[in-house]
């Protein structure tokens, strides 16, 4: 269908320019900790999964990260199976799709210890706003607008205001309200890459 294609190398800048807050947060927890939990491993490796990044290219990604912790073999027994039974090649063999916002939202909230789940929904309202100001793109008052929407529980407009003022675009210039995190992406990427 003409899309690129997705290697493991391109997603720390992908995950700046692209990545919804949920996702986000997932690859920095990655990318600092060399681990995920079950929830988080399968919320981001299906939503990776949605972007176009190959099984092989899905399990070195995993395998880079959690090896800087435990030995590749551990990695492989414990790990691999459920990678690749996301991509259908294991167990019932079906392929799953990635989760919408609903999904994360409603099913399996995360516990302290997890970074799975909807920032905009799991996160108490200052560390949301430090999640929302980490990237220091945008300005206080766009991350109080995007707070307030999420105190008021509405986590789509929230995600969408956040999309919109990550590119630059006025309140309502993306037509459209967020709810799944693959539309997100897609959406960014068609902004980003013209
Ligand atoms: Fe992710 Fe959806 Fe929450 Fe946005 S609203 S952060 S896409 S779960």
């Amino acid at each position: 269908d003409g899309s690129i294609i997705v290697t493991r190398h391109m997603i720390d800048k992908l995950s700046r320019r692209s990545f919804a807050p949920c996702m986000k947060q997932m690859h920095n927890h990655l990318r600092v900790n060399h681990h995920l939990k079950y929830g988080a491993r399968r919320q981001y490796g299906l939503f990776l999964k949605g972007i176009g990044l190959s099984l092989d290219e899905a399990i070195a990604m995993m395998r880079d990260e959690f090896t800087k912790k435990i030995t590749s073999d551990k990695f492989d027994k414990e790990y691999g199976y459920n990678i690749r039974y996301m991509y259908g090649k294991e167990g019932r063999r079906v392929a799953q799709t990635a989760m919408s916002c609903a999904t994360i939202i409603l099913r399996n909230p995360p516990s302290a210890v997890d970074c799975h789940g909807c920032p905009f929904r799991h996160s108490e309202k200052q560390v949301l706003k430090q999640k929302l100001g980490s990237d220091a793109i945008l300005k206080k008052e766009q991350i109080e607008r995007i707070a307030e929407l999420a105190e008021l529980n509405q986590y789509d407009k929230a995600c969408t205001r956040y999309f919109e003022f990550m590119h630059n675009l006025e309140e309502g210039g993306l037509g459209q309200l967020i709810t799944h995190p693959n539309q997100f992406y897609e959406e960014s990427q068609k902004i980003v890459a013209e």
